[in-house]
């Protein structure tokens, strides 16, 4: 019960693939979160020409805002659709590299290099192959991890912030009883013991 209803679920790369493939995308917010707007100034504290991190980044469309601004996105999602139809629904053109230090990885990027989108598990990461960040946004991804992964994800987002950079995490509140998830529902208090 309580917390513990969701402790053991476990959705696999190839479901979130399917999910992709089958247009079961709800999280997907066509016209971007109120949230960021609304602590964009949290996330930039006054800087400009910031590198961003978006964790497992579907097709958000914050990352053209951000890129609109001036700062560079990087992101990360195991779906190559998402990160094409993110192009394709911006407009934006795009070349393929691949990720020597990552097998089966490849990461499509914009002509200028100011959005780059890694296609792999963002477990097979680290700040030596994309480096560290200003700030990270990070929405439908902690509270997409499996539960039991939770900490090693953590540890990785650690790992790639800069010092002085800035987190923004949302989460949802519901009764973890009544939905199995995912968004998982990860309390304050797991939060805390996590980001430390
Ligand atoms: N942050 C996005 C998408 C949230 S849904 C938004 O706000 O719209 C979670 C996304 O994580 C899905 O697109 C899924 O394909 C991706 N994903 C899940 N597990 C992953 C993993 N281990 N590595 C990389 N991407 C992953």
């Amino acid at each position: 019960s309580g917390v513990g209803a969701q402790q053991e679920r476990e959705i696999t790369l190839q479901e979130w693939l399917s999910k992709w493939e089958t247009g079961n995308i709800g999280f997907h917010k066509e016209r971007g979160h109120p949230l960021l707007q609304k602590y964009l100034d949290v996330l930039l504290n006054g800087r400009s020409g910031l590198r961003i991190f978006f964790p497992l980044c579907g097709k958000a469309v914050e990352m053209k805002w951000l890129a609109d601004m001036g700062h560079t996105v990087v992101g990360v999602d195991v779906s190559e659709q998402a990160l094409k139809d993110f192009f394709a629904e911006h407009s934006l053109p795009y070349c393929e590299k691949p990720v020597p230090e990552i097998a089966g990885a490849k990461k499509l990027q914009t002509t200028s290099g100011n959005i780059v989108l890694y296609c792999c598990n963002v477990y097979d990461l680290s700040s030596s192959i994309i480096g560290k960040f200003d700030g990270v946004w990070d929405r439908g991804a902690l509270v997409a991890v499996n539960p039991r992964d939770r900490n090693r994800y953590v540890s990785l987002m650690i790992t790639l912030m800069e010092k002085g950079s800035s987190y923004l995490l949302v989460t949802v509140s519901y009764d973890p009883n009544k939905y199995k998830g995912p968004p998982f529902y990860v309390p304050e208090s797991e939060i805390k013991s996590l980001f430390g």
